[in-house]
Formats: structure tokens, C-alpha cells, sequence
């Protein structure tokens, strides 16, 4: 027998008395309904950061994958909050007699492989200045990013659905059976054997009744695209007042060695630095072309956490005001911005934590900061995104493990991206793009070695995990 998990059918009334058509003063009793069925071997819900690389990783394992995804196209986050993709290399320039080492490999760098080619990325271009914080900045055209991702899931063969969202899950005790979704096409009812959540808000975890907390410990943030500017002139107002901080150069416009990624930590200008306050603007930015200061972020601290509809809608109007002000602060303090325009925004408001998913082991931030590795991991990661105040000792690597992946009390559900590791110190690493998309390329291969095997994710043997991983050309240290 299927059961409803929590989004399906719940129907739940809230006093009043029901008439017969199942109303009361503030509840509606929906009817149920039968739905079409579609069938697959691993369904990844979300096509952002982590579920492109997980639905791809699926698909190359042979599973018949679906990937559905709210928004008309997959990129997630990494296309709409970040400046660049932190971090595919080990903290080698920090730290003095570090050796290089580049320490995520696999779908990811195919991804920055495929943008090079289009004129969409920046390439792992070396910091000269900050590089404390990174040793590389990897900065993206987020259109081309889209695409890129769009044509790669097309050519690994994902059922990818598009402008439809999650509503629910079809529970069999603790194994979920399909997912219900929706979109203009109507209701319907996808079944597989494995799923992988990443939808940053742990919607598909939720529906599946897993336990999360919501700790709402980071401010919401959306990236503004400002058009017709001059990154050259930016970076030398930021040396005329003296807090010039990150500096990288790599491709631009097609050219090899100009500046694509400038900033500051801090701004002195008298006006321009209380404004900047005002709408929790930062100063760093990155590009890959040449009049176009890609991120320039605004910040808001939201009183509730992002799963609050109206909380959110308040501040989707608030963040697009800041906004529409960062670009008049660039046209009035910053030479070569004076006909300055929003070029691009986030599609909606971005967030750096929804729900915490439990999951079988979390991550500490003894973990990160020791360098600790495990022996069930899926990838290693170096970067810290509050270094150097912590930093990965020694410009190493820690692991990710498999069981941090697997959702407890679930038998067939993973959960990758922002969704996992509570502690907010050791998140600020695991939460970020290139980690996320690391442990996409781990839960969508096993999710798919599960459902041709047929087996719950506790029941996999690691080294079928493991062989499968490196033969897909993930990088492990030892
Ligand atoms: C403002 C900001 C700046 C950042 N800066 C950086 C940076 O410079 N460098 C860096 O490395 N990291 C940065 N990060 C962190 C990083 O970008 C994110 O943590 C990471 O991209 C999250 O990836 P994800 O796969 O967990 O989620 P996402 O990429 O957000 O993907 C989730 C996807 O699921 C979809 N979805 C959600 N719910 C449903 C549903 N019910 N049904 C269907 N689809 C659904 C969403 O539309 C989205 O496409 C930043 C984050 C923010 C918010």
C-alpha cells in the first residue's frame, strides 16, 4: 500500500464546522484525484547546483533519469547568488610550500571545460592579491551557464521537467515511492527507485516526512548584473581609495590576463560607504566580459526563516529596491559607471540556508578545519569560505562522506548542497558551489548503482560507490 507523505492530500481543517463539500472557515479539504503516472529509475529534484551534476552523474550510470526543476532552466544558485565558483583547488598559495593540487575534478570541471569553450568563463584564474581566502577565482557567464547545463543534461539523456515543481511524496513507509508534480501540463505522479534532493529548500526531505530544523542563520541575498561599466576603472578606484582587496586576472572578452575578479572588503568613500550599508552591498564583484560587473550583492536579514511565503514576499520587493540603489551608488561614486544599468538580477530571492535535512552523519567543523577524511567518501574539498580565519589545515583537503548524503530514516533518499551540515562554521565549506556540485556528482551515481541494483542507500558496497566515482574521473588524495 502507498501512503501520502506530508504534501500529498494532507487536507487538514482547522476548526470550524465542515459542510459537504469538505470547507470550513479556514480550510479546504481537497478531493482526491487520479493521476497520470510516469516511470524512472532515479528522480533529482531541483536542477541547481548539486541536482545538474547529480541528474547528469545519473543518467551516464544508465539509470533513466528525471530532473524536475521550478524555474524554465537548471543553474540554481550558482547562476543567480555567487561571484565565483569556490574553491576546485586546495588553498596552495596561502600557505608557503603547499604544492598545487587541483582537488575537484569530474562533471564539475567538464562543466568549466564546455564554458571556456563559449566565451563563458573565466577559467581558474589566479588570485594575486587576497589569496588567503582563494587560491583561484573561477568566474561564469550565468546565461551561458544555463545552457551549457541545459545541453549537457540533454546530451547525457535526463528526462529534464522544466517550470515544474515538487508538491509532494508517495510514501511506502520509510521508502519513497514517486513524487507528485505539477505544472501547466497538470498533476502527476513520478515513480522511481532512488531520489536525490536538491532543491536548497530540502522540499522533496520535507514531503518525505525527514527531520529538519529551519535555523535561519544567514542574511537572504540577491546579485545584481551592472551593464555598461568599466571593471578596469573600477579595481583602479578601488586602489585610488586605497582598499583595493581580491584581485584575479584571467579570460576576459576572450583575452587572457585582464581582471575578473575585483573587490574590496570595506569602502572609505564618505556617501558612497554609508549607502553601500544601507543595502548590505559588498564590493567584490567578478566578470568575463569587459563592461559588466557581474555580482554585486545586497544583503537582507529576513526576521523568520526563507520557507515563510510572506515574509519572503516582503523582502523580494525590499531586495529589488536595493538593487535598483546599488546601481545608483555605482553611477554617482564610481568612475567609468556613470551610464550604469541592471543588466541582470536573481529570479528570485536567493538563499544561503533553507531546511537543515538530517542525515546519517554530520559534518563538524573539526572535520573541515583537521582535514579529516572518512572512509566512505564521495569527494575532498579545501576551501573555506570565512578564510583565513579558517582555513582546511595546511592547504589539505577534508571528505566528504556517503552517509552524510543519505537522509536518516529514509531508506532511498539522498540530500546534497546548502541542505546539509548544521554546525554554521563548517557549512560556510560544504554550502559552496563547487562542494555542492562534488556531492551532485556522488548522490546521483549512487543513487542510480541503487536502483539498477535495486537496493536501499545503506545497502550499497562502497567500493562499487567508489570505483564508479574515479572511473567518472572524481579525484580523491589517497
Ligand atoms: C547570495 C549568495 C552568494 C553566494 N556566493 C557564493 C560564491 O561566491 N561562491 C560560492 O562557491 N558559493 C556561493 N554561494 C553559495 C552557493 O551558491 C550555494 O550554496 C549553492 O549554489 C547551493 O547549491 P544547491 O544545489 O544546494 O541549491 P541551488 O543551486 O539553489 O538549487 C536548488 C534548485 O532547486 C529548485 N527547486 C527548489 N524547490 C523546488 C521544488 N519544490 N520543485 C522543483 N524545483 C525546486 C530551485 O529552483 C533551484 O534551481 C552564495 C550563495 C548566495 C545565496
Amino acid at each position: 500500500m502507498l501512503a501520502a507523505g506530508l504534501g500529498v492530500g494532507a487536507g487538514l481543517a482547522h476548526g470550524g464546522s465542515g459542510d459537504s463539500a469538505g470547507q470550513t472557515r479556514d480550510s479546504y479539504e481537497e478531493s482526491a484525484k487520479r493521476l497520470p503516472v510516469r516511470k524512472f529509475d532515479v528522480i533529482v529534484a531541483g536542477a541547481g547546483t548539486g541536482g545538474v551534476v547529480a541528474a547528469i552523474a545519473a543518467a551516464r550510470q544508465g539509470a533513466r533519469t528525471a530532473l524536475v526543476e521550478v524555474k524554465g532552466y537548471p543553474g540554481g544558485t550558482v547562476t543567480e547568488g555567487g561571484t565565483a565558483l569556490h574553491s576546485f583547488y586546495n588553498l596552495w598559495r596561502a600557505i608557503p610550500g603547499v604544492e598545487k593540487r587541483q582537488v575537484v575534478k569530474g562533471i564539475p570541471q567538464e562543466i568549466i571545460d564546455r564554458l571556456i569553450k563559449v566565451g563563458g568563463c573565466s577559467g581558474h584564474a589566479e588570485m594575486t592579491q587576497g589569496y588567503n581566502y582563494d587560491s583561484v577565482c573561477t568566474a561564469i557567464d550565468t546565461e551561458l551557464y544555463k545552457l551549457t547545463a541545459f545541453e549537457m543534461l540533454a546530451e547525457a539523456g535526463v528526462f529534464v521537467y522544466v517550470n515544474t515543481l515538487l508538491t509532494g511524496a508517495i510514501m511506502d513507509g520509510q521508502c519513497i515511492r514517486g513524487v507528485i508534480v505539477e505544472s501547466r501540463s497538470g498533476r502527476e505522479a513520478f515513480l522511481a527507485q532512488s531520489f536525490v534532493d536538491c532543491t536548497a529548500y530540502g522540499d522533496l526531505s520535507a514531503h518525505a516526512g525527514a527531520r529538519y530544523t529551519e535555523p535561519n542563520d544567514y542574511a537572504v541575498c540577491n546579485s545584481v548584473g551592472i551593464g555598461n561599466v568599466d571593471i578596469d576603472k573600477y579595481h583602479a578606484f578601488l586602489e585610488a581609495n586605497q582598499v583595493s582587496g581580491q584581485l584575479a586576472k584571467g579570460l576576459r572578452s576572450g583575452q587572457p590576463d585582464r581582471i575578473v575578479r575585483a573587490g574590496a572588503e570595506w569602502i572609505n568613500v564618505p556617501g558612497m560607504a554609508e549607502a553601500a550599508r544601507t543595502i548590505g552591498m559588498g564590493m567584490i564583484t567578478t566578470t568575463v566580459h569587459d563592461n559588466y560587473l557581474m555580482f554585486i550583492k545586497c544583503n537582507l536579514k529576513l526576521p523568520v526563516s526563507p520557507t515563510n511565503r510572506d515574509e519572503v514576499a516582503k523582502a523580494e520587493l525590499e531586495i529589488r529596491r536595493r538593487m535598483a540603489k546599488a546601481v545608483e551608488i555605482f553611477r554617482k561614486y564610481v568612475p567609468g559607471c556613470e551610464k550604469a544599468f541592471m543588466a541582470r538580477t536573481s529570479p528570485s530571492l536567493c538563499i544561503r540556508r533553507g531546511r537543515l535535512i538530517e542525515c546519517d552523519y554530520d559534518i563538524t567543523l573539526a572535520d573541515v578545519l583537521e582535514a579529516r577524511h572518512f572512509d566512505d567518501e564521495v569527494m575532498v574539498y579545501g576551501f573555506h569560505d570565512s578564510a583565513p580565519r579558517y582555513q582546511v589545515k595546511n592547504g589539505s583537503t577534508y571528505g566528504i562522506p556517503y552517509r552524510a548524503l543519505c537522509v536518516k530514516g529514509i531508506e532511498n533518499l539522498y540530500a546534497c548542497g546548502m541542505m546539509i551540515t548544521s554546525n554554521h562554521d563548517a557549512h560556510m565549506s560544504t554550502r559552496n558551489t563547487v562542494c555542492c556540485m562534488g556531492q551532485g556528482q556522488g548522490a546521483g551515481t549512487a543513487a542510480a548503482l541503487c536502483a539498477e541494483r535495486k537496493l536501499g542507500s545503506r545497502d550499497l558496497k562502497y567500493t562499487q560507490l567508489r570505483g564508479a566515482l574515479t572511473k567518472a574521473g572524481v579525484y580523491f588524495d589517497t
